[in-house]
Order: C-alpha cells, then structure tokens, then sequence
C-alpha cells in the first residue's frame, strides 16, 4: 500500500513537472483526486498561518493561510503538489470555499480571544475566481461568520488577467465592494503588465520570493526590487516582501523601503495554536 501511494506521490510530481495532461489518463491520480475529493470531509485539510509583520517594528499586520493536507497514508502533501490538481478537476472551488470559511472562523476567534490581528489572507486561484457563484460565496461566508470584511484580505495572482480582462476587473470591484482589500501575489512573475496596475482596484503587491531571495546577490534582482517598491509608492498600494528569510534579506529590503516582511526569517507557516503563541511572545518583546 504504502508503495503504492509512494508511487502516486511520484507520479503527482512528474505530472506537476511536466505534463498536465496526464492527470486525465492515469488511475492513480484519479484515486489521488478522490481521496482530495473527500479530505476536507475526513478533515484531513488543515490551515496553517504565516505572519507578515511591519519591517520596522515587527508588529503583526496579518498572517497568510496556507494549505495543508494531512494524508492518510501519504503523509503531509505540498499545496504545490495537489492545488494544481484541485485547480484541473474543479475541486478547488469546494476547497477555496472551506478554506475561506475556516480563515474567516479563526480570524473571529483571535478576535474574540483580544488578539487584534489587522487581517486574515487568503490566496484565491484564477478557477476559483472565475466561478461565477465566487463573489457570492465570499459575502455568505462574511455574513455567517461574523467577520468584519475590513479584516480579510484576498490575495490574487497575476493569472487572473490571462482570460477576459474586463470581467476579471469587475469581480474584482465587487470585492472591494464588499470591503474586502485585495493583494496581488507573486508579483512580477505572471502577467505582468504595467497597464493593469492603473485600472486593478488592489491594495497591496507582494513581491515575489524569488526576487527577494537573490536581491542580495544580484544587482538585476536588487533593480527589480527597488523598482517595485517605488512603483508600489507611487501607485499608493503596499508593499510586502515574501521570502524574507535571512537578517541580511530583511536589512537590504527595509533600505529599498519595504514596510512589510513575510518569511521563515520571522516565522515558517504555523498551526493556529502556534500562531497564537508567536503573537503573544511578540507583545512580551
Ligand atoms: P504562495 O501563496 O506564494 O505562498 C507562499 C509560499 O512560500 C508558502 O508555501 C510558504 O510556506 C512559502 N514561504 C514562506 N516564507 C518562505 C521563506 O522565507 N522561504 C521559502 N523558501 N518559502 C517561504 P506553501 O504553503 O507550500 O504554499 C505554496 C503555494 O500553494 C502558495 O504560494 C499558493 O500559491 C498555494 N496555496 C497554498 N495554500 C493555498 C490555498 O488555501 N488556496 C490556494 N488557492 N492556493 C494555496
Ligand atoms: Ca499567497
Ligand atoms: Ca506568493
Ligand atoms: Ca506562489
């Protein structure tokens, strides 16, 4: 048994890798999909929290919920290795809409317990945006929770740009409307184009963790860095940093004028329990 999921992990991996089109024909990733199918009911999924923190005074301005998949027999599963499959079969929108609702739970908890985290993110693939039935599903789970839409914050990727550009902006604007504020993640890896960043009604970029990662060693990647904050500055959205994960990361982006640090320098993605324990050693600090 064990060989045989080893073997199915193997071919996820290969099929993430290179070939897509794959997951159609081969049994084992149709038995994958339906264990996937069934792990937010045997709460096998979990949602893990990752604080981003001011760069000056190290104060939690929200945490990222982040995935996790606790299989049976396999073990933890990378988001890497079964959101793209999510994202093909569909099943993603299930999953996005349990991920959102049990964000949106805890964030009313720390609330309720007095832990004042500014807000909860939550990442939002292109098929999940997409879904005609998305902006509804957000506003139901604001309602039923209880949570402030102030306090949430959905983060989006350039992708969402590479279907028809005109609804995307849309749904979009009807987010905001719900009060909600919006990331762009990933930024400067996808479809870039300046163009969009004058009609997108987003809040914040976050700079991709592979440009932070080698800002310290390449002067190209320090330019791309620098050149995002300004442009950030200039266009009044915020800054975070993904990726910080060294003091020399953190000194070099505080001189290019980031604000906002996420990254294993600070913390690794944590359990909820956790995550509480790191906010409140933070206010003994
Ligand atoms: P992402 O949204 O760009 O999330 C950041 C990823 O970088 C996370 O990986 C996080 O653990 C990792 N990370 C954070 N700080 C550091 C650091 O300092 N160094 C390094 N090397 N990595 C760092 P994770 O949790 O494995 O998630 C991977 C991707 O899976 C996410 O990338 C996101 O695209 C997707 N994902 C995760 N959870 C969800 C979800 O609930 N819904 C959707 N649609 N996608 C999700
Ligand atoms: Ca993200
Ligand atoms: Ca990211
Ligand atoms: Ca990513």
């Amino acid at each position: 048994d064990i060989a045989m999921y080893q073997s199915k992990k193997n071919a996820v991996r290969r099929y993430t890798v290179y070939d897509p089109s794959l997951s159609q024909s081969t049994p084992e990733l149709l038995s994958l999909e339906n264990d996937l199918r069934l792990a937010a009911a045997r709460g096998e999924l979990e949602l893990y929290y990752q604080p981003k923190v001011c760069a000056h005074s190290m104060d939690v301005q929200g945490a990222e919920a982040l995935v996790r998949w606790r299989h049976p027999v396999m073990g933890m599963v990378n988001p890497a290795e079964f959101i793209p499959i999510a994202e093909e079969t569909g099943l993603i929108v299930p999953i996005g809409r349990w991920v959102l609702r049990r964000a949106c739970l805890q964030m009313v908890r720390w609330l309720r317990n007095g832990m004042d985290i500014p807000s909860v993110s939550v990442n939002v693939s292109v098929r999940q945006f997409q879904d005609p039935a998305f902006v509804v599903s957000v506003a139901q789970i604001l309602e039923e929770t209880g949570l402030s839409p102030s306090r949430l914050d959905l983060e989006i990727t350039e992708s969402v740009m590479s279907g028809d550009v005109t609804r995307a902006v849309a749904i979009l604007h009807e987010l905001k409307d719900l009060g909600v504020t919006l990331s762009m993640d990933d930024f400067g890896t996808g479809y870039s184009s300046l163009n969009y960043l004058k009609t997108f009604p987003i809040d914040t970029l976050k700079i991709d963790q592979t440009f932070v990662r080698d800002a310290a060693r390449n002067p190209k990647d320090a330019a791309i860095v620098t050149t995002i904050v300004t442009l950030a500055q200039n266009l009044g959205f915020s800054v975070v940093a993904e990726g910080v994960e060294t003091s020399d990361h953190a000194a070099l982006l505080r001189d290019m004028g980031c604000h906002t640090f996420q990254g294993y320098w600070i913390a690794k993605p944590l359990p909820a329990a956790e995550f509480g324990g790191f906010w409140h050693e933070r206010l003994v600090l």
